[in-house]
């Protein structure tokens, strides 16, 4: 059996592949990238059908870390030309969230700057989670805070928090190269909370930073180990002002091997295409839906996405569809405790979700900038 054949066969079983099988994917060529999409296709459609989730970004705290990791436009001594704004207020914030969910977001993940919150800054998600709430919004809500602290996490999930995001990033071996004022072991130390407070643990990576094919491995196992539900894949944005400004390391191709190896190494869990994928992927966007199965909508934290109607445009040429708001994402067997993993042999159908309009605001909600139809 080929090696395509056989990591389609353990996604479908839910088998962890090897390591080399991974790495193997990694280095597959250009001649063979439509097999190995077509592999990683086969996983995602049964797990998955054609369905795809959209989240949306909310930036309730922007700039001004006094940490510094080397990718991010909102590290310590950042010179990104970023807006840069202290807690948006719980309406503001709010009135941003439903504006992503009339478009038809089915998670907002509520994003702040910083190490960690302290537990005023809970309290004032708390609020912002109520507030969203009263307005009638039925969407799930990802908190993204930083590093949490006892008792936090299950704050959160009291106050109607779904699922918690805190990216691995990479490897642990090349963690000290991207970051010095905190470690791998801090960022997965979160993860277990978050996933012990009850909350749906959300863990990624960020690719096109110098990493090996075997540091890129490595941070997929790691974040299979954690049994993380949902993985967000960005590939580095080189924010001028950064240490990384300058790197471009990646292309298209590379971009779908790296999307491929993740949803053989986690197969039957939400894996994300994330930051990085307008510039990155460019027009082999459509590619990775066949890979993914769920974006994110129109802008990111502090830089902007394509508008939002073009992403429902592509989802739709593709031949894909907006999951519903009453469809479960995950497989069954992920929601029911103790179920055998079981692919259906043709998997169905179902609902597209209602036409949504797409009116969207630009990063920093709040502020003046026009929406990003
Ligand atoms: S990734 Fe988070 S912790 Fe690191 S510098 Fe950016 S905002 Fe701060």
């Amino acid at each position: 059996m080929n090696l395509l054949e056989t990591l389609a066969g353990k996604g479908l079983r839910c088998e962890l592949p090897t390591r080399d099988e991974a790495l193997a994917v990694l280095a597959t060529s250009d001649d063979e990238l439509l097999d190995v999409v077509a592999a990683a296709g086969r996983v995602r459609r049964a797990w998955f059908g054609r369905r795809v989730k959209l989240n949306y970004l909310v930036n309730l705290k922007s700039g001004l870390c006094p940490e510094d990791c080397s990718y991010c436009s909102q590290r310590l001594g950042s010179k990104a030309e970023i807006l840069t704004y202290t807690w948006l207020k719980p309406d503001a914030a709010a009135d941003a969230a439903v504006a992503g969910v009339a478009a038809g977001a089915k998670r907002v993940c509520l994003v702040a700057s910083g190490r960690g919150p302290t537990d005023g800054d809970v309290e004032r998600v708390a609020g912002t989670i109520a507030a969203i709430r009263e307005r009638g919004a039925d969407v799930e809500i990802c908190a993204c805070l930083g590093f949490l602290r006892d008792g936090q996490g299950e704050r959160l999930r009291e106050a109607g928090a779904h699922a918690y995001n805190h990216n691995l990033n990479t490897s642990e071996s090349k963690y000290g190269d991207i970051c010095t004022t905190h470690g791998f072991d801090d960022r997965a130390d979160t993860v277990r909370r978050s996933r012990d407070a009850g909350l749906s643990a959300c863990s990624g990576l960020i690719a096109g930073m110098g990493e090996s094919d075997e540091d890129l491995v490595d941070v997929a196992f790691a974040l299979r180990e954690l049994d993380v539900e949902s993985v967000p894949v960005n590939f580095l944005i080189p924010f001028e002002g950064t240490p990384l400004g300058e790197r471009w390391a990646l292309t298209p191709q590379r971009c779908l091997r790296i999307l491929a190896m993740v949803r053989f190494v986690c197969p039957d869990v939400e894996v994300r295409l994330a930051g990085g994928r307008e510039i990155h992927l460019r027009t082999l966007q459509p590619l990775a839906l066949h890979i993914v199965n769920a974006i994110f909508l129109g802008d990111y934290l502090t830089s902007e996405g394509q508008p939002g109607k073009a992403d429902l445009d592509m989802i739709a040429d593709a031949g894909f569809e907006v999951e519903a708001p009453d469809v479960p994402t995950l497989p069954p067997h992920r929601r029911e405790p103790g179920a055998a993993p079981q692919a259906p042999a043709e998997p169905q159908p179902v609902p597209a979700a209602p036409a949504a309009s797409v009116a969207l605001r630009r990063r920093g909600a709040g502020t003046d900038l026009p929406p990003n139809t």
